[in-house]
């Protein structure tokens, strides 16, 4: 339980206004340690993290196994650079191809390995550039959803749905149309043999828990594939067993050209991968990207450690069946307001009619819960996969006290 901000909090806080560039606001809090699920701050203050580092812990925290593979590859080899190759980074590579096309990958895919996810889909949208740059007729167009979220560097930025993260860096690469989601009329009609490629996000997590339906994924694939324009799939968030299969697309059959992934790969350490189905495989040949960090061996190693765990632990139908009662137990609470509970596996979306959710947010920080507020009225939930029944239980039974603290602390719903 939380007693609320205390010295030590206090103390770090005012060091870090001194510091640190101030692009995310005051912090929320100042962490010292964790274990599984739960973190703890500089006043000793214990958390059921619901937020996992933005969906990224997906084994929580000091999991045996990342510790292990951390701790002993950086005890043996800890950085080459891409001029040398290392097991962790092939390994790395071939298992990324299983778990992407479990069937099989077909002949040719590759792997580029990044740090972040902004960095896989600036490789994502390099492949997309280069490979109609090679064609016959120009295609100056790319074509993203409303609502997207691909990065803040300037190239996934262009690709980036919100205005606000955009304006002050204009002008961005041009080109770029955002289309309405699961509309399947709106890529059609803004297809044409000028489009080099479509970025979408099987669920769009930074809009709040977006859910594309599998006609809309289809419609895209069979629409790229017409018109020669290569289909990128940002599994960034929503890929590794986040929504209960190995990537949200599965569900709906398609062979994208490119997925690209990060978050939860390296269990909390850097790394990011862009990986290049069948022909877009090969678009990108020496020299035309690289990398200092990507794929660097002490990375790769807790990247495999995730895979492995994800695999031996049976963590992504634990996923599947824990997302499904636990929305079942949200919504049976019957709470006035709560319009909707969705998303996919641990990637959770509760919308509200009114503007409580930063409310809620707080009231949840004093009760001992990290959640996240998308917008004023959108909870997300997306915590490590270790997540147990009884520590998500914890926080149904506390759900509707603070959605009762936060309306009384932001006024009578309107
Ligand atoms: C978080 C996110 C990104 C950006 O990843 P960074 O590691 O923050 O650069 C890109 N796409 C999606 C879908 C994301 O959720």
């Amino acid at each position: 339980m939380s007693t609320g901000t205390g010295q030590r909090t206090a103390a770090w806080d005012e060091r870090y206004a001194g510091a640190v560039m101030d692009t995310f606001g005051t912090p929320q809090l100042v962490l010292v340690s964790g274990h599984g699920s739960h973190v703890v701050d500089a006043d000793g203050n214990e958390y059921l993290d619901l937020l996992g580092g933005i969906a990224v812990n997906l084994l929580g925290q000091a999991h045996p196994a990342v510790v292990h593979a951390v701790s002993g590859q950086v005890a043996t080899l800890g950085h080459v650079s891409n001029f040398f190759a290392t097991p962790p980074q092939v390994r790395l590579a071939e298992h990324l191809l299983q778990v992407v096309e479990p069937g099989g990958a077909p002949q040719g895919s590759r792997v580029f390995l990044a740090n972040s996810g902004t960095e896989a889909n600036e490789c994502a949208l390099k492949i997309v550039r280069a490979h109609a740059n090679a064609g016959d007729a120009p295609r100056p167009r790319i074509l993203a959803l409303e609502h997207a979220f691909h990065g803040r560097s300037t190239g996934a930025l262009a690709l980036t749905w919100k205005a606000k993260y955009r304006d002050p860096f204009a002008p961005l690469i041009p080109g770029v149309e955002f289309v309405p989601a699961n509309d399947v009329a709106a890529p059609d009609a803004a297809m044409g043999p000028d489009v080099a490629g479509v970025f979408v996000e099987p669920v769009q997590g930074e809009a709040g828990v977006l859910d594309l339906d599998d006609d809309f994924l289809v419609a895209a694939r069979d629409l790229t594939t017409q018109h020669g324009a290569l289909l990128v799939v940002d599994e960034v968030q929503s890929g590794l067993g986040r929504t209960g299969e190995w990537m949200a697309h599965h569900r709906s059959g398609i062979v994208p050209d490119v997925v690209t992934v990060a978050k939860g790969l390296g269990g909390g350490m850097p790394i990011a991968a862009c990986i290049g189905l069948g022909g877009s495989g090969s678009v990108l040949g020496p020299g035309m990207h690289g990398t200092t960090f990507g794929g660097n061996p002490v990375c790769a190693a807790a990247a495999n450690a995730v895979l492995d765990t994800l695999e031996s632990d049976g963590l992504l139908a634990h996923s599947a069946l824990l997302g499904a009662s636990w929305r079942d137990d949200l919504k049976a609470l019957g709470i006035p307001g709560l319009r909707e509970v969705r998303g996919r596996g641990l990637l959770i979306g509760l919308e509200f009619d009114d503007a409580i959710a930063p409310g809620i947010v707080r009231a949840g920080r004093a009760a001992g819960f990290v959640l996240n507020a998308t917008s004023p009225t959108t909870l997300r939930l997306a915590p490590p996969l270790v997540l147990t029944v009884d520590e998500a239980a914890t926080f149904t039974d506390a759900l509707p006290g603070l959605v009762l603290t936060a309306r009384t602390q932001e006024g009578p719903v309107s």
